[in-house]
C-alpha cells in the first residue's frame, strides 16, 4: 500500500456502530484505575494519552513505511524532541558529532548545557558528509538534510554505515523534509527526529515534535525521558497535528511543486544569485537528493544585493508573508541575517512555497523584483 494511503487509514478510529470515524481529543489528567492498575492501558497522562496514541501510530506508519516496526514519541515542540535525544544518550566524557549548520538552538543547546556537563562537541558541514570524517570514538552522530537554510545534502545510508562501523548512533534531523518525502530510520538510522511545527502541520498554529525508532532498548529511554522531565504535548495540539498530518500529501506535493517552479523563475532573473534548491539541477548535490528524499521540499533560499534590497524585495511582495518558520501552507519568507546565528549574506532570503497557485506567486516576485531597480 502507498504512504499516501496509509496514512489516511491510520487516522481512521475502529468501526463500531455510531462513534466517530476520526477520534477528538482526551481531555484527563488521572484515567480511571480501579484495583491492581497494571493491566491499565492508561492511569496517568503525563505518561500516556490515547490521543497521542492516535497520532504516534500515525507518525509510526510513515517512519517505516508499513516495512517495519518503529516505535514514535510526540514532544511539545521539536527541540523538546531534540533534547531527549541528546539527554537519554549522551554520558560525560561522550563524543557527539553535530553539523556546524545545524539548527541553531540545537547547537546552542549542546553548546550551553551538554557541553559544559562533559560532553565533546565536534562539528563539520553537512556538504560532502564532511561529519563521516570526526567518527572516532563518538556515541552520537547528528544530521540534518538537507540542512537549513543553506540547502546543504548528506548521504544518510553512507553516513549511517560509516557510523555504525564505528559503533555511533546516527540521529537524523528530518524537520525539512518529513517522514513522507525522507525515511532516515529505512536508511539505517537509530532516531529520526523533527519538529512537526513545519509541513508537518502546515498551518502555522501549534508546536510540536516528534522522536521515531525501531529499536526497543533505545524507545524505552526517550520514553522515560518524557515520563520523567515532565514537558509534554497537550491532547488538543495532539489532536491538531493528527487533523492535519492527513493532508500533509496534498500540502507537501503542492509547495514542493511550487517551490521548484519558484527556484526555476528565480534562475531567469540577474537581479537574484544563489539560488538554493535541491530540486535544480545545478545544486551539487541534486542527484543525491533525488536518490534519498521523494520530494524536493518548499523550501529555498536566494541571494539579493544587501541588506536594504532583501527589506525592500519583502516589504514589495504581497504574497510573501514575512515571518520565520517554513512549510505552511500559506508561502513565507525573511531576510535570514536578521536573527544572527547563520553564516549567510545579508541580502540571503529563505522562502518557504506555500500552496498558493504558483502563477499568481510567480508573478508576485516578479513585481516585487522590478521595484528594486527604481
Ligand atoms: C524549527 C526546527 C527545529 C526546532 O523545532 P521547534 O519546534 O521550534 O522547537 C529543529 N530543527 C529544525 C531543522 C527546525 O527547522
Amino acid at each position: 500500500m502507498d504512504d499516501v494511503t496509509r496514512l489516511l487509514q491510520s487516522t481512521l478510529t475502529e468501526a463500531k456502530q455510531g462513534t466517530p470515524i476520526h477520534a477528538g481529543p482526551v481531555f484527563a489528567s488521572p484515567f480511571h484505575a480501579i484495583g491492581d492498575p497494571s493491566g491499565a492501558e492508561y492511569t496517568y497522562a503525563r505518561a500516556h494519552n490515547p490521543t497521542w496514541t492516535e497520532l504516534e501510530g500515525a507518525l509510526s506508519g510513515l517512519e517505516g513505511g508499513g516495512q517495519v516496526e518503529v516505535h514514535s514519541f510526540v514532544f511539545p515542540s521539536g527541540m523538546a524532541a531534540i533534547a531527549a535525544i541528546f539527554g537519554s544518550v549522551l554520558r560525560p566524557g561522550d563524543v557527539a558529532v553535530l553539523p556546524s549548520n545545524a539548527y541553531y538552538a540545537a547547537r546552542q543547546l549542546m553548546k550551553h548545557y551538554f557541553t559544559e556537563m562533559g560532553i565533546v562537541l565536534r562539528m563539520a558541514p553537512t556538504a560532502n558528509n564532511a561529519q563521516g570524517a570526526l567518527l572516532e570514538g563518538a556515541t552520537l552522530l547528528w544530521l540534518e538534510t538537507p540542512s537549513n537554510p543553506t540547502m546543504e545534502i548528506c548521504d544518510i545510508a553512507a553516513l549511517c554505515e560509516q557510523a555504525h562501523k564505528a559503533g555511533t548512533l546516527v540521529a537524523v534531523d528530518n524537520s525539512t523534509q518529513t517522514p513522507l518525502s525522507q525515511k532516515p530510520l529505512l536508511m539505517g538510522a537509530d532516531f529520526s527526529v523533527a519538529s512537526d511545527a513545519k509541513s508537518m502541520s502546515g498551518h502555522s498554529d501549534i508546536l510540536y515534535g516528534h522522536v521515531a525508532v525501531r529499536d526497543a532498548a533505545l524507545a524505552e529511554k526517550i520514553q522515560m525521558w518524557r515520563r520523567l522531565m515532565g514537558g509534554i504535548l497537550g491532547p488538543m495540539e495532539a489532536w491538531l497535528a493528527l487533523r492535519s498530518l492527513a493532508t500533509l500529501p496534498l500540502r507537501l506535493e503542492r509547495s514542493s511543486a511550487n517551490a521548484m517552479k519558484i527556484a526555476e523563475f528565480l534562475q531567469t532573473r540577474k537581479d537574484v544569485t544563489d539560488v538554493l534548491y535541491p530540486g535544480l539541477e545545478s545544486h551539487p548535490d541534486h542527484a543525491l537528493a533525488a536518490r534519498q528524499q521523494k520530494y524536493f521540499g518548499a523550501v529555498l533560499s536566494f541571494t539579493l544585493r544587501d541588506a536594504k534590497t532583501a527589506n525592500k524585495f519583502l516589504a514589495a511582495a504581497k504574497l510573501i508573508t514575512e515571518a520565520t518558520s517554513f512549510g505552511s501552507v500559506v508561502t513565507t519568507g525573511e531576510r535570514r541575517a536578521r536573527w544572527g546565528g547563520d553564516v549567510v549574506a545579508p541580502g540571503f532570503v529563505r522562502l518557504s512555497a506555500g500552496c498558493e497557485m504558483v502563477e499568481d506567486l510567480i508573478s508576485d516576485i516578479a513585481q516585487a523584483l522590478d521595484t528594486l531597480k527604481r
